[in-house]
This record gives C-alpha cells, structure tokens and sequence, in this order.
C-alpha cells in the first residue's frame, strides 16, 4: 500500500516525487504516461526543434477552431514522458514579478502571495551565478548562462536598445523589464528538466516507484458518511488494467489540459457535462476546466541575407559537435536565446505586458514548416489576457483527447486583440532598427513592412499561435467556481489534490515552468505540514 499516489511526473509531479519521498517511512507512487527521457534530443537543448515532431514523447493536442482565429485550430504540444513538459520546452527560466503572486493572493489564494512564494523559489533553484536576496545557488533545479548564442540574437539586444529598451541582464532580479540573453534551466550545457533535477537523485530511494507507461483512467473514491474520499487510482500499463489503493493522498499533477479531464472522468466537474458522458457523479464542481488561460503569441518574420542562422546547420552536424567534441556549438543554444520585457502605452500599472522571444531561425508554425534559406523571428506576446476557454470531455475514456476551448482574443472589450495587434507594431519597430541592416532581407511574415492596422489584424488572425502556456482549468480559491482551495485540496472531497499549472489563478508576467516547480515546492511542504 502507497502512502501518496502522484499522477504525471512532469515539472509538478517530479518535484514532489523528490520532497515527498524524502520521509524513509512514508511509501510514494508516481505513474507517469510517457515513457523514460532517455531521448539523446530531450537532453541537447537545441534537441527541442526535433522533439516537436516527436509523437511519443509529446501529447499533440489541438484546440478546437478558434472563432477569432479564422477559425483555425492551434497546436499544443505537452510533455508526455518523465520531465512532462519540463523535457520539451524551451528552457526560459522566469518567474513573473510579485505583483502577479499578490493578485493571485488578493483573488482568495491566501498565502500565495510574492513574499510567501519567493523563498520557494530560491530554494529550487540552483544558479550558477551564486546567490543573492532573488536567488538561490543550492537548489536541485540548474540555472545558468547559454553556452551558445548567435550572432543575430546579438543583433536584437543591439536593435531593442536602439528602439529604446533598456538592456537587463537578470529577468528575474530587481526589474523584469528591458531585453537581455535568457537564464535558462541548464546543468553542464545539457536541459534540467525536473526529471534531471528532482527525479534522478530520487530514483535510487527504496520508498520511490516510478511506473512509466502508465495512463491513469480514474480515481477512485471511498463513499462513507462523509464527503467522498479519494483511496486509489486506475490505470493501465502494458496492456493491463491495475487498481491501486493510496493511504493518504492522490496527487493529481497531470497539467493543465489532463488534470481537468482526469477529475471529470473521476465524476469531479460540472455535473451536467458529466452525466452526458455518462459518468457518475462523485462531486458537482463547475468550475473544472473553466478559467483556462494561455499567451498567444505573434511572430514576425524575415529572410536574413547573410548564412548566419540555424536554419541551414544540418542537424546531425548539430547532434555530432555537441555529443563528440564536449557539448560545444549550436546544440547548446536553446534557440530562444534572447528576449524582453516591455510597458506597453495600454498597461494599467507598472509591470511589463509584453514579452519577446527572439530566435534566429524562422520559426513558422512552430517549426513545422521549414522554409528554405536563412531568417530570423521574433515572437511576442501580451502578459495578462482577459480571454478565458475552457476544457471539456469529449467522451468517458482517458485515452480520448479532451476538447480544448482557448477562445483566445474573445474578451468583451477586445482588449487582448488591441494587445496583440500593439505587439506586431513593436514587434516590426524593433527589427527595423539599424542593428539589422547588416542582416535584414525580405519580410516573410508579414509579407509587408506598411501593414495598417486593419491589415495587421488579418495577419495575426491568420498567424498567431499558442507559446505554450496553459494554466487555470483546477483553479485555486475560495469562491464557487474555485476547484482547490489554497492548500490545493479539491474542493467538497477528502484525499485529493491537484498540484500542476493548472491551479493558477491567472497567468503570471512571464513562461510558466519556474512557477510551477515553485508551486510543487510549496505543495510538498503543505502536505507534509511545514507551510
Ligand atoms: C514546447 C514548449 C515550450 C515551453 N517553453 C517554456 C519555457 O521556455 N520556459 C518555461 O518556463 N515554460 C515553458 N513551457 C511551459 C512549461 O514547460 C509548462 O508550463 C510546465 O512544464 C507545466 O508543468 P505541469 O507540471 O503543469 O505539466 P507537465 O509538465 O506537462 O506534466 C504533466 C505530466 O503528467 C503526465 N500525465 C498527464 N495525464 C496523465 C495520466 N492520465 N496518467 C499518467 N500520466 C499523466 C504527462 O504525461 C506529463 O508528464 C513550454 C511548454 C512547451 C510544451
């Protein structure tokens, strides 16, 4: 018998695999879907551009189509191995600005707020350039400087300052706002997921399974006198059907698209929604799935005239300077090298609404288009949207894909499309200053340099996508809709938590993966009653 039963080791789940199994007498379970990150392309940074089209490792989901995207419907991809997402991404370590945490706090997540959270930062983090009153050096989770940059990246830093943006070597320090290369989750040149991080020095722990392969079906519940009682889940691995009972607790850390689905297949959700799928109700929770929230994101590109970008270096090439010659060269660039922060005219107080990803590639639809030649991309995206989706079952089994509802740029007011269309404006400012001339060539997206705003608003209808940063669909509060409260216990049930970046209230100033550790460090102390 498992004292806790964790669902999914991604950034969440590895974390408390590691803290909660740090008691020799407690006995800790974690069932992970995908299977080991032993993938050589999951550990070389720049490996990520290959890891996208990588089905097995990576859950491949869709939106549905987007109304106010002409009705496209944008990919998402999701880790599906150990490291969950933490093994595919993009490595930015950033954790947003305290007022982000004082609003989730001000919102009814009581003790979350930023002088609460930052201790929990420092204490995962292990910065390579030593600790001071933001960071720490000691911690499991890797930090550090690019070992490789491209000369175009340089270039944006150089075109941003002429632009007016102030160059900032530390996001994550005094001030987020202004541009700079990105720290990012790096240990000796290779990715630190939070399989490299937390899981591995776990692994060897006698108290510790780990099961990969594993899909969860369903938690089950106990139906005494009182509420229901999470006591074990369902699942299969290999082929099999197992059930397994928990003493304590079930962990739900399956981010934000699968936690919501797995609490709805357990009969936790609107109970309308899941009598039509025909799920026995355990409890009537409305508000999972809803608050979902993402940073849609639009990129400019251009051709470049010189052979300077990664579009043309071969990728075995990359793969063999990396391995044999001592992690050297492209490979150790996480390709979204440098960024930014930056107020734009519409921001209601004093913290950045915009944020830039530059890479020296072209990027288009994630990678997935290869375009001859050489190029370069800028994306940018509005920090806070107002817009909110939604997930919602698409049948009763765990193996079919959950309906996700973004509705992006569907907010009453327009504000986000305002944003959005604000951010192609900069976005096409800042690559026209003269650090580029060296450089530019034709634009590829926009096809034009004099877009109106009209015009502007057609392209990022056609063009904007997902930079990946679902969260809101097991919201943390105190109100109705709310799904946890603020120690992440599901609402109206006993046993249960959900601990992923589904529990956000609101999306903070920034990429959301050092959040998130941020919040399964603090959960390890909650249930282990040191908060
Ligand atoms: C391509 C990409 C690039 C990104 N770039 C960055 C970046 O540069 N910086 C940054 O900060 N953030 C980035 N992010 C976002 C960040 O990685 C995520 O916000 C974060 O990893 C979410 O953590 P999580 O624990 O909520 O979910 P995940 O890390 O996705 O973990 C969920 C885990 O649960 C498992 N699981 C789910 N359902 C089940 C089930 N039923 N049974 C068993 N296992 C299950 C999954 O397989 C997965 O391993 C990026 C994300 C992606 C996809």
């Amino acid at each position: 018998m498992y004292d806790y039963i964790i669902i999914g080791a991604g950034s969440a789940g590895c974390v408390l695999a590691h803290h909660l199994s740090e008691d020799p007498s407690v006995k800790v379970l974690l069932i992970e879907a995908g299977p080991r990150d032993w993938h050589p392309f999951i550990h070389m940074p720049a490996g990520l551009a290959k890891l996208v089209n990588k089905k097995g490792v990576n859950w491949d989901y869709n939106t549905l189509a987007e109304p106010q995207l002409n009705h496209r419907s944008l990919w998402w991809p999701r880790g599906k191995v150990l490291g969950g997402s933490s093994s595919i991404n993009a490595m930015c370590y950033i954790r947003g600005v305290s007022g982000d945490y004082d609003d989730w706090a001000a919102a009814g997540a009581e003790g979350w707020q930023w002088d609460a959270v930052l201790p929990y930062f420092k204490r995962a983090e292990g910065n390579a350039r030593g600790a001071d009153a933001f960071h720490g050096a000691d911690g499991p989770l890797s930090v550090s400087d690019l070992s490789h940059t491209n000369p175009l990246s340089h270039a944006f830093l150089e075109a941003a300052q002429q632009y007016g943006l102030a160059r900032n070597p530390d996001f994550n320090g005094a001030q987020q706002q202004g541009v700079g290369f990105y720290q990012v989750t790096l240990r000796d040149r290779a990715r630190c997921s939070t399989s490299v991080a937390y899981l591995k020095p776990a692994q060897t722990r006698a108290n510790l399974t780990v099961h990969t392969g594993a899909l969860v079906n369903r938690i089950t519940f106990a139906k005494g006198g009182g509420a229901p009682r999470a006591d074990g889940v369902t699942y299969s691995m290999r082929g099999r059907a197992l059930h397994q009972p928990a003493a304590r607790e079930v962990i739900l850390c399956g981010g934000a698209i699968n936690s919501p689905q797995a609490l709805m297949l357990s009969g936790i959700g609107p109970a309308d929604a899941l009598r039509r799928q025909r799920i026995e109700v355990v409890h009537d929770l409305p508000g999972v799935g809803r608050n979902l929230q993402d940073h849609l994101d639009i990129c400019t590109l251009f051709h470049a005239t010189q052979r300077v970008s990664y579009d043309r270096v071969s990728d075995a090439r990359i793969a063999f300077d990396y391995y044999l010659r001592g992690r050297r060269g492209p490979g150790g660039s996480n390709l979204a090298e440098a960024g930014g922060f930056l107020r734009s005219r519409y921001a209601p107080d004093d913290r950045a609404d915009i944020q830039f990803h530059f890479v020296p590639a072209m990027l288009d639809d994630h990678g997935r288009n290869r375009l001859p030649g050489d190029g370069y991309t800028l994306h940018a995206c509005f920090l806070r949207p107002r817009s909110r989706g939604q997930i919602v079952l698409a049948s009763n089994r765990a193996g079919d894909k959950p309906r996700i509802e973004a509705n992006y740029l569907s907010d009453p007011e327009g504000f986000d499309l305002k944003m959005m269309l604000e951010c192609a404006k900069i976005s096409r400012d800042v690559l026209g200053q003269r650090a580029f001339d060296p450089y530019r060539g034709t634009p590829i997206y926009p096809a034009r340099n004099d877009l109106d705003d009209a015009d502007l608003i057609e392209f990022i209808r056609a063009k904007a996508e997902s930079v990946y940063h679902p969260i809101g669909t097991c919201r943390m509060g105190v109100d109705a809709e709310a799904v946890v409260d603020p120690q992440l216990r599901v609402r109206g049930v006993e046993g249960l938590r959900v601990v992923d970046a589904s529990v956000m209230p609101t999306l903070p100033g920034g990429n959301t993966n050092a959040p998130t550790i941020m919040i399964a460090e603090r959960a390890a102390d909650l249930i282990r009653g040191r908060a």
